[in-house]
């Protein structure tokens, strides 16, 4: 996509400095870029997580409880422009967030609904602590945090996308920071409180809940694209699409030797992913992603 330079005046950008525990271990389930809402829902809810937490953005992850005392306080703090300025995906997620914030703002003005910017934290040093998700290694993938409201973004992720994906084009990436905004706007409607309680209530139920949760997450990342299509080039759809399909849960756990087992899908399978996408890409009101999608 042509966009357009990122504006710090209009985003909330962060880097948190890595501290404490270090090693990048790969232990446990597979990860996912909405752990953090599973693992919110298991603290809250008493869900066990490893139900509710399942194939993410791809990569394998793991999650530690809280510690008040963990990094994040060491070292000169850089500002917003020097963020964003420190490499090209982070200028680049700079400038989709500019984006992303825009398009958003006055969709919710045009509903009369109250918004709010989340804060995108562009980590580094392999660990990062939220404000009240937990903490996560790099190897847990983007992930959203609802309660603090920020994205968090390891940009050597992108690496990993550009071999999961095939292609190391711009609109995979920009898929991904959409689709934990997404997660966002779920958060400001309400409808992530509501997914979580009517896990709760049924559990058999918790896995459709979520993978309708991831699944309109993706429609609305396609809606963001849709709605500044002048900026779409050439090709951006197919790579959109591609990553999509790629990031499926089928085609990662087909990927990983593993049986398809549906039981265990945390974001649907890539044609459901691809069509949730292009539901958002070719949506003709606001309303077009507030569906329950299975
Ligand atoms: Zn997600």
């Amino acid at each position: 996509m042509r966009l357009g330079p990122f504006d710090t005046s209009r985003i909330t950008v962060r880097s948190s400095e890595g501290g404490g525990g270090g090693g990048m271990g790969r232990a446990g389930g597979i990860g996912c870029g909405t752990l953090v809402i599973a693992l919110i829902g298991a603290l809250v809810f008493g869900i066990d997580p490893m139900q509710t937490i399942g194939m993410v953005e791809g990569v394998q992850q793991q999650m530690a409880p809280a510690r008040a005392d963990a990094a994040s306080s060491s070292g000169a703090r850089l500002s917003e422009e020097e963020i964003c300025a420190s490499s090209a995906y982070a200028e680049e997620a700079c400038n989709a967030l500019t984006s992303l914030n825009a398009t958003w703002a006055a969709t919710f003005a045009r509903n009369r609904l109250a918004f709010e910017e989340p804060v995108l934290d562009l980590y580094r040093g392999g660990r990062v602590t939220t404000d009240g998700c937990g903490s996560a290694t790099s190897a847990a993938g983007p992930f959203y945090c609802p309660a603090d409201k920020g994205i968090y973004i390891d940009t050597g992720f992108y690496d990993q996308l550009a071999q999961m994906a095939g292609t190391g084009g711009d609109f995979a990436r920009l898929y991904v920071i959409a689709h934990e905004y997404g997660h966002h706007i779920q958060n400001l409607t309400g409808l992530a409180a509501q997914v979580r309680a009517a896990q709760q209530r049924n559990p058999a139920a918790a896995n459709r809940l979520q993978v309708a949760m991831e699944l309109q997450a993706d429609c609305y990342a396609g809606m963001w694209a849709g709605k500044n299509r002048n900026l779409i080039e050439p090709g951006d759809l197919e790579e959109g699409l591609k990553a999509a399909s790629a990031i499926g849960d089928d085609t990662l756990m087909r990927n990983a030797g593993q049986r398809i087992n549906p039981e265990s899908f945390t974001h649907g399978t890539s044609r459901q992913r691809m069509e949730a996408l292009r539901r958002g890409l070719e949506a003709r009101d606001d309303a077009a992603c507030d569906v329950f999608f299975e």
